[in-house]
């Protein structure tokens, strides 16, 4: 699917020059820089240093920051202005972080909800955090190309929300990079293998990393990818592999008590461990103890019986993703693998097993994403524009809006391609109603309550009209990054509002997954909870036209209509707070039924008044 290219008004269409584009994977625990060069995708480095650069970022003495590997040895001394892991607090708030049972080595700080981190250099939050990092990749990127970047992508997980979306693109802002799109982490892996030009079908992402496991079900079809499903954990990776390796060192030097130091030493150590036994059938070590110190050796045949409770974990994740898509493991075409931790040869093995075919392994799986990032950036700087490559996401959870009766009304179902734009006309209430409150909700269930709030806003200045008479038209627009823009517009007057959606906080993937789920298990009770909120609502309106058409022409009606309407009247009053739906629909329609009649009158009454001292022609 092409895209048209149009030149700006008074410049010439002239093919323009190459542009420099870089690919950047901004990974949890490692992060680095990509570009097409001579037509192929390659990692910078700079001054042949290493390819990753550890996502560890120090405030050290003197404004000193240290970014990468230099932060992350001092992290072994200087915890607690050493932030390690720093993606984990994008866009997440305060009160999420600081519950979480993990003890942080840092100081939280509450800046208006959001968390950030007190250090020596004052308080910084985790957009300032990644800033530093993407300046690095940055200042990389410009050496190795030679020339100022015209734009990036930038990678994020499939699930990230609209606030870890908004986070990771202000801190490139920050970094002074000009950020072509955000791009999920799996299409990205896919697009460096090639799978797009490959046979149509449908791709699952394994990505088991440094901290988290995310899996990801893709589907290809002319040409373009949509994420059908994705699932996972985020707190489960490669550093939990190594706690397993610690956990067995403590046994075999027989200590117990560790000041975090020491620990610190002991998870270097397992790294180190756990990534030669990849290469090698065991491996050798020393530990330093109190006194003396411990030689010992760790086997594969050991190694692989620890972690396999975990690999056992992320092959369930699988197997529930694949189902969330509404497919087998027979249906998967291709499996990519990504992350640092499948190297592990167990790792791959277990996923061969489970999905019945080898995975595609010959790319470098923690050079993967930042590769595929390079390829689109390349097409995204225009330069490459014949045989573009459109990629699409979808949106992880529905998004809609909050109805009369405390009900969600879906506007953009969950898994609906990027970008998009829809809109719903909507009314008012009651009679004069001049202002409407819109309520930004997302997730499956049917009521506000059981879904997250994402933004409110208000409608003013609307021409006062009888209820229903009033057309807002409310569009969602979700950007090709994932954020949300919302606009209301009453039609006949113009007037507008609009906001754009940065939630303070951000959602887990389990949270994600719960809500998920949760529509599922609630179907029938939701259902049910719509339809008595519906008639409820119905019920209020129906008593409120009726109340206003009495006071403004009950004089219109014989006694014994009025009193067989007050009747109707007050066994609708009576039953519209009933938890029985088919109690409150009947008590409606016997409102409808006498007050038919009454309807009549009024319309005559009215068309005569209208009549009354006009011309004709001036009706
Ligand atoms: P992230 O996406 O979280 O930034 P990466 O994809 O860079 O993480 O993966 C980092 C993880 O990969 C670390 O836990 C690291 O120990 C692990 N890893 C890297 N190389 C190997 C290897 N040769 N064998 C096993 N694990 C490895
Ligand atoms: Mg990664």
């Amino acid at each position: 699917m092409a895209l048209l290219q149009i030149a700006e008004p008074g410049q010439s269409s002239a093919p323009h020059q190459h542009k420099l584009a870089a690919g950047i994977d901004l990974g949890t625990t490692n992060s680095l820089v990509a570009s097409v060069r001579s037509g192929e995708a390659q990692i910078l480095t700079r001054d042949d240093g290493p390819v990753m650069v550890p996502s560890a970022v120090r405030y050290g003495q003197e404004q000193l920051v240290e970014v990468g590997q230099k932060a992350l040895d001092a992290a072994v001394f200087d915890a607690e202005n050493t932030i390690l892991s720093v993606k984990r607090f994008m866009g997440r708030g305060y009160q999420e972080i600081s519950q979480q049972a993990e003890a942080l080595p840092y100081k939280l700080v509450d800046q208006s909800g959001l968390l950030a981190i007190g250090t020596r250099q004052g308080v910084k939050n985790p957009v300032e955090v990644s800033a530093e990092i993407l300046k690095q990749l940055h200042v990389t990127a410009e050496q190795a190309l030679g020339g100022e970047l015209t734009g990036v992508v930038i990678t994020v997980p499939a699930y990230f929300d609209d606030a870890q979306r908004q986070a990771t693109k202000d801190a490139a802002r920050l970094a002074g990079l000009n950020v072509l799109r955000l791009l999920n982490e799996p299409t990205a892996a896919a697009l460096a293998y090639g799978l797009d030009s490959k046979q149509e079908g449908v791709i699952a992402v394994y990505d088991l990393g440094g901290g988290t496991f995310d899996i990801s079900i893709l589907r290809l079809q002319k040409g373009v990818f949509e994420v059908l499903a994705t699932g996972g954990n985020s707190a489960l990776g490669g550093d939990d592999l190594d706690q397993t390796i610690v956990g067995w060192l403590l046994q075999q030097t027989g200590e117990t008590e560790q000041s975090s130091q020491g620990l610190r030493e002991y998870k270097l150590l397992a790294r180190r461990l756990k990534e030669k036994l990849t290469e090698h059938d065991h491996v050798d070590f020393v530990l330093p103890l109190q006194e003396g110190e411990h030689r010992g050796q760790l086997d594969r045949a050991t190694f692989e019986q620890l972690i396999q409770p975990l690999v056992r974990k992320t092959l369930t994740a699988c197997k529930a993703t694949v189902r969330d898509a509404g497919l087998t493991v027979d249906d998967i075409l291709e499996i990519v693998m990504v992350g640092g931790s499948t190297r592990v040869p167990r790792v791959r093995q277990a996923v061969a097993e489970l999905f019945g075919k080898e995975p595609l392994t010959s790319i470098n799986p923690d050079q993967v994403v930042a590769l595929g990032a390079a390829i689109q950036a390349n097409v995204l700087v225009g330069n490459k524009s014949e045989q573009d490559t459109l990629l699409l996401d979808v949106i992880p959870l529905s998004l809609g809006l909050e109805t009369m009766g405390g009900l969600v009304e879906k506007i953009i179902p969950r898994n609906t391609v990027i970008p998009v734009a829809k809109a719903q006309e909507f009314t008012t209430f009651k009679d004069g109603q001049t202002a409407m409150a819109i309520h930004v909700l997302q997730g499956e269930r049917e009521l506000v309550a059981d879904n997250r709030s994402l933004a409110r806003f208000e409608l003013h200045d609307i021409p006062p009209m009888p209820a229903g008479g009033a057309h807002i038209r409310v569009t969602f627009q979700v950007d090709a990054d994932g954020l949300l823009h919302v606009t209301a517009q009453e039609k006949s007057s113009g007037v507008s509002a609009s906001i754009e959606v940065k939630p303070s906080y951000g959602l887990t993937d389990e949270q994600i997954m719960t809500m998920i789920t949760g529509s599922m298990a609630h179907a029938k009770e939701d259902m049910h909870a719509r339809m008595l909120q519906e008639q409820r609502v119905e019920a209020e309106r129906v008593l409120e036209a009726v109340d206003a058409a009495l006071a403004a022409d009950g004089h219109l009606l014989q006694d014994e209509e009025r009193s067989a309407i007050d009747a109707s009247l007050l066994r609708l009053r009576a039953s519209k707070d009933s938890a029985d739906v088919e109690q409150i629909k009947a008590a409606i329609e016997a409102v409808n039924i006498s007050t038919d009649q009454f309807a009549a009158l009024r319309m005559d009454h009215s068309i005569r008044t209208a009549l009354k001292g006009h011309k004709v022609n001036e009706v």
